[in-house]
């Protein structure tokens, strides 16, 4: 399944992705250089790390062909900002990328990709979630950025979030094999495979769920492992690998339960804070392992200087390339933050500096951590070892002084916050306190997280698990705004609109309604059916905020269901030039076309949103109608084909194939298809009243009158189907024109 569905997206991309630059001069003895960033590996789950239930062969291969750092740190428990952070060399406070929602990377921070493509490399960046999508600025300096993640593979079937290794190695291997430049001398090339499987939810493949069901965390890892070995073998086979620098790492790890959090963003701890780095390759002799802390930082003045390019201007790491030859390095401190609990729950951010033995935490109540004889961080000796404290406190401080203040976040746009929400960031909006407001210290908040997490996980699937959950938190503490906002979007799951009406009418006396919570307002209010009032919102936060799309999308549903189409067909048009190719504004544009039975227009909406997913099962289902409408049968088979292979339980497709079929003139084919259509429910008397027909004509008058009695149980109110069930019980053949199938 997980193969499949990526597989046509990405030859697509790639058919259009690639073309190699022709007119670089580089020189031919550089290596290329391989990054690879697995999202949210805790490196002592990692095999030669001594990790002993991993399946991680790739990795501690690559390990005793190269150099291991045994003791690697991310500066930011978050993908957006360790990742700037990778791919920068610097900071969050010098690249400015604080946090996953509301910040982009700015223009004036040079890139890695851009370093290599001045230096004549060939540059590609294969990701895998939605937090580097290029709408961040992580695209810059690549010849070709692919962030394609295909729709609603996630568990709350929330699109576009996250695509699997597979699919992620499939495409970076079809860039690896496309002919480049002058075969006498190819450009060196920089690519960057970014993977997220290990990020939350962990549904590893059936096979290694089964092996992995007690740690499948580990099985995502495995699988992670697996797609690598793929690519390295891709190397090998092309006669790369002798010519290829290859860095493993990643952006942060995972809590794992440490500390009372479950996944990663709020503390600063070694449990996602400490990241694998293997790097191998020529130059460099294998089975090391080197005992100078590496910092994420340090990745790109590495790559660089092998790459013969020295980055010594604007990062704040440096090149590894002694440590990589055995020698020891002096001690370089780490700076840590993350301002998550500060931007998303309102408590206090937390920075953290460290050095090779101690860590040192500011917070509300502030810890010291001796990292060489407690390495899960769990003594706090702030007191004990106070002059050491305030010598790295005060280190922090100067830090903290020497960079510029954070710039304000962005506005993040609801679908934005919607794809980050549904990868469990919270992103509201930053949150306001008054004035002289002690903030919570999250020691003290991480108590409300798992019954957050698990109301914000359910809100969707389960909404009254969530409300639940929610409504506890908001008994201990009523200033939890995040828990309000979230039970709104449960009670509307539930279909509780004015209970959620109400929730965002407190967020908004406070306040503190965001215009994502606005969005939400305008959706329930539309499906309490109080369509004005929601209209009047939505216009509302759409002035507010002219660049988002989501307020006219809520917008146009709102003139859809009062069958003003024009009005609603402007305002989509209106979403494609704010967010050119934005699918759902395509969706309701092919759907008013269809309405108004401009087929041809129709037509070219739902192909547009092929191009861009191939798998977008609701997209090739509606193509397929408008090609039965237009008397392409054969096509319009083809596409429904497509969606059922990609989702064979879709009523809706199964249906469209079965009549495409019985209209064919092949009614034994079409017989399976109108009971599966049916199994998948909701039964239809559209669905029983061709399989009736269907059975007619095959001869089956028992199987027929079961059928039309079904329907005329749905609905007596049909009178060619009482003469149709009349006829067969009188033995003779009705004629199967008679009954609409269309109901
Ligand atoms: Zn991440």
């Amino acid at each position: 399944m997980r193969s499949v569905a990526v597989f046509a997206l990405a030859s697509l991309v790639l058919a259009v992705g690639c073309r190699a630059p022709s007119s670089r001069s580089s020189p031919p003895d550089r290596p290329n250089v391989l990054l690879v960033t697995i999202d949210t590996l805790r490196a002592d789950h990692v095999g030669c790390y001594g990790y002993t239930n991993a399946s991680t062969p790739t990795i501690d291969a690559l390990a005793k062909r190269g150099v291991r750092f045994e003791t690697a740190v991310a500066h930011v428990p978050l993908t957006g900002p360790s990742h700037a952070s990778i791919l920068t060399g610097q900071i969050p406070l010098g690249h400015g990328f604080r946090n996953n929602s509301g910040f982009t990377l700015s223009p004036q921070v040079k890139t890695a990709a851009e370093d290599f493509r001045q230096a004549g490399y060939r540059t590609a960046g294969f990701v895998s979630g939605f937090p580097l999508d290029r709408r961040f600025g992580f695209e810059r300096g690549f010849d070709t950025y692919d962030d394609h993640l295909p729709k609603g593979n996630d568990r709350r079937r929330t699109p576009y979030v996250e695509r699997f290794a597979d699919g992620t190695t499939d495409a970076a291997l079809r860039w690896l094999q496309t002919p480049r430049g002058a075969a006498s001398q190819p450009s060196p090339w920089f690519l960057w495979v970014h993977y997220y499987d290990p990020h939350a939810p962990y549904e590893p493949p059936a096979d290694l769920a089964e092996r992995y069901r007690q740690a499948p965390y580990d099985g995502e890892i495995a699988f992670v492992d697996r797609q690598l070995a793929r690519l390295f073998q891709a190397l090998d086979a092309g006669n790369e690998t002798s010519r290829t620098i290859v860095a493993v790492t990643a952006d942060h790890g995972e809590s794992l339960g440490e500390h009372g959090e479950g996944t990663h963003g709020i503390f600063l701890y070694d449990a996602t804070l400490r990241v694998p780095l293997v790097i191998a390759g020529p130059q460099i002799s294998g089975g090391g392992v080197s005992r100078t802390v590496a910092r994420s930082i340090d990745v790109l003045p590495t790559l660089a200087d092998y790459a013969g390019f020295p980055r010594l201007n604007d990062v704040d790491g440096r090149s590894l390339r002694s440590a990589l030859e055995g020698q020891e390095m002096s001690d370089a401190p780490a700076y840590a933050e993350s301002l998550y609990a500060d931007l998303e729950l309102g408590w206090a951010p937390l920075y953290a500096w460290r050095t090779a033995g101690f860590k040192y935490i500011k917070a509300p109540r502030p810890e010291l951590y001796d990292l060489e004889h407690d390495r899960s961080e769990t003594a706090n000796r702030v007191e004990e070892l106070h002059a050491r404290a305030n010598d790295l406190a005060g280190k922090l401080e100067q830090t903290l002084l020497r960079a510029p203040a954070p710039a304000a976040p962005h506005p993040v746009d609801a679908d934005v916050a919607e794809r980050l929400r549904a990868l469990g960031y919270v992103s509201g909006s930053p949150a306001r306190r008054a004035a002289g407001t002690a903030l919570r210290d999250p020691k003290d908040g991480i108590r409300f997280l798992p019954r957050l997490n698990r109301g914000m996980s359910a809100a969707r699937t389960e909404p009254d698990v969530a409300i639940r959950e929610l409504t506890a938190v908001l008994q201990e503490d009523p200033g939890l705004l995040m828990a309000r906002r979230t039970r709104a979007v449960a009670y509307a799951a539930a279909g509780q609109h004015d209970r959620a009406v109400a929730d965002l009418r407190v967020l908004d006396k406070e306040g503190q309604l965001t215009p994502e919570d606005a969005i939400v307002l305008g959706d329930n209010l539309r499906f309490a059916g109080r369509l004005e009032e929601a209209a009047l919102i939505l216009t509302r936060v759409q002035h507010e905020n002219p660049t988002f799309a989501q307020p006219l999308i809520s917008l146009a549903e709102v003139r859809i269901q009062q069958h003003r189409y024009d009005e609603a067909t402007a305002l989509c048009e209106q979403v494609l030039k704010v967010v050119p190719d934005h699918i759902e504004a395509l969706r309701r544009l092919g759907d008013l076309a269809v309405l108004r039975e401009d087929l041809g227009a129709a037509a070219a909406r739902y192909e547009r949103i092929l191009a861009i997913d191939g798998g977008d099962v609701a997209a090739l289902t509606k193509l397929g109608v408008v090609r039965v409408r237009s008397g392409h049968q054969d096509e319009a088979i083809q596409l429904f084909r497509q969606a059922i292979e990609r989702d064979p339980r879709n009523g809706e497709a199964l249906l469209y194939l079965a009549g495409a079929l019985a209209s064919a003139g092949h009614p034994a084919d079409a017989l399976p298809y109108f009971e599966r259509a049916i199994e998948a429910g909701p039964p239809s008397t559209m669905a029983l009243n061709g399989l009736g027909l269907t059975r007619l004509t095959l001869g089956d008058a028992a199987g027929a009158e079961s059928a039309f009695r079904q329907s005329l149980r749905l609905d007596p109110n049909q009178p060619d189907v009482a003469r149709a069930l009349a006829d067969a019980r009188r033995g003779s053949t009705p004629d199967p024109g008679g009954v609409k199938m269309r109901k």
